[in-house]
């Protein structure tokens, strides 16, 4: 019925203009003109019109094709890039609770449009995809899985200020139908599952969840090898966390020493119990990395589509020091002034912390394993984990997409893993992802080309949200929200 509408309107615009030899007026629209289009699956398109009627993209052709009339809006694109607008798929509005209200700034003037969220208190994450939802213009799309869903003890238990309580710890097979029933029921749009749950409340909560219709991501649980977590219906992995563990050429070895620590330290604290079990056996692990065990887990992965969120970024950290950047340091300009000097603060803090050869190797380990992954055709979604480990929300995913192609991803492939395949792994693939016609208009404009640069997804002129333009000027006001004179 839509379509007709459009189609009527489309119909009626060129009857109007044929009587008109100044050119086709598209009422109420943005008409970007002589642009080049970044199609994610395709490659750069030259001098294409996009028009944008609404809060959806409404023609796609090539300019020359169309003869706009003087008084439509346009919007000058020669010379710029459009691409659609993107996303980060692993961020965490809950984890510092204070940040949250800066994060939806913070998100649209970096250019990401919609976000997914990988964990923290319902009500919270609820109430911001509710904000989110009731003012779809001016805030990304958001989608959440709820709490992390995880066993006794469990390891976000909010015991202190880097383990907020983002998690329930669910000590029965009846504990965790009834929360993976009760997030069904408020709206979550996927679940996470975390690291300290046995195989049983695994492999429930995934069967619940494929009946649902519903997504299970998360990190493999310590109890469980990365095959048979897949096998039992893990959807996506974040972090890659625990792949090495099953890569290792003694991984039946360390899967029987965790089982053994999860069951005599039981009392301990969740935290304390997951850092103790990876400093004991993530080194050993990379350290025995066995090849052929390797190639044989990816492709058990590829096989179940399990989807993998590597968060490069948050594992080069150390080694990276995005945070002594000047984009780094200007992006935190925009926090409110009292998380603007904890952030410095604890970068001071972080710079002194010694890079050990581990921390080297694992970030090489990394970027070779995604290398692998991508090579076996799994399919990847960019994410940060932002606002963890300094991670600005925004800029952080751009450090994400740039780390993608260090890791081996052409500039073009980098960018699908925050535009298609999250639209995919949602199934909005129709809605979102493309500059496409009757897709929402979420669109980033670019002064220069991501795919010769992937860092000039930095240079952002200007950003549409579900129809709604913001030019860089208006863009730049909006980061600076919460610090500007008149607040
Ligand atoms: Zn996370």
């Amino acid at each position: 019925m839509k379509t007709l509408f459009r189609l009527q309107n489309f119909l009626l615009v060129l009857l109007i203009s044929a009587c008109q030899p100044s050119g086709v007026v598209f009422p109420d629209a943005i008409c970007i003109e002589n642009v080049s289009v970044i199609q994610p699956e395709e490659g750069l398109i030259e001098n294409q019109t996009v028009i944008v009627q609404g809060e959806k993209i409404f023609k796609v052709v090539p300019s020359a094709d169309l003869n706009l009339s003087p008084e439509n809006q346009i919007i000058d694109g020669k010379g710029k890039y459009l691409m659609p607008g993107l996303w980060d798929a692993h961020v965490h509005f809950a984890y510092m609770e204070e940040l949250a209200p800066s994060m939806f700034d913070l998100f649209l003037g970096y250019g990401i449009t919609s976000v997914r969220d990988t964990g923290g208190r319902i009500d919270f994450v609820k109430m911001w995809k509710d904000k989110a939802l009731a003012n779809p213009n001016d805030a990304p799309r958001v989608m959440i899985a709820g709490p992390l869903l995880d066993g006794i003890p469990n390891v976000y238990d909010g015991s202190t200020p880097q383990r907020p309580p983002l998690s329930v710890g669910l000590p029965t097979l009846e504990a965790a139908a009834k929360k993976v029933n009760e997030l069904d029921s408020l709206g979550v749009d996927l679940l996470k599952a975390y690291e300290m749950l046995t195989p049983e409340q695994f492999a429930l909560i995934a069967k619940m969840a494929k009946e649902k219709g519903l997504k299970v991501t998360g990190h493999v649980p310590l109890s469980m090898d990365v095959i048979s977590a897949s096998n039992a219906g893990l959807s996506s992995m974040e972090h890659m966390r625990n792949l090495e563990l099953s890569c290792a050429s003694n991984a039946d070895e360390l899967l029987q020493q965790r089982l053994e620590l999860l069951k005599t330290e039981k009392d301990s604290a969740g935290g304390i119990l997951r850092s103790k079990i990876h400093e004991l056996q993530r080194e050993t692990a990379v350290k025995n990395y066995d090849e052929i065990k390797a190639k044989e887990i990816l492709a058990v992965l590829a096989n179940n589509q399990t989807w993998q969120i590597p968060t490069l970024a948050l594992s080069a950290f150390l080694t990276n020091r995005h945070f002594e950047h000047p984009e780094w340091r200007e992006s935190i300009t925009f926090f409110p002034e009292v998380i603007e000097q904890e952030w410095e603060k604890a970068a001071v803090s972080i710079q002194k912390m010694p890079i050990t050869p581990f921390r080297i190797q694992y970030a090489e380990w990394s970027l070779k394993m995604v290398k692998k992954i991508h090579e076996t055709k799994i399919e990847i979604m960019a994410g940060t984990d932002c606002p963890i480990a300094l991670l600005t929300p925004g800029l952080s995913l751009h450090e994400e997409l740039a780390m993608l192609v260090q890791a081996g991803l052409t500039p073009l492939e980098a960018i699908k893993t925050a535009t298609v395949n999250p639209a995919k792994y949602f199934n909005l693939q129709h809605e979102l992802g493309l500059v496409q016609e009757g897709m929402w208009a979420d669109l980033i404009l670019l002064d220069a080309n991501p795919i010769e640069n992937i860092a000039n997804t930095k240079s952002i002129n200007a950003v549409v949200k579900n129809g709604k333009y913001f030019n860089k000027r208006q863009l730049n006001k909006i980061l600076k929200r919460d610090r500007s004179p008149e607040k």
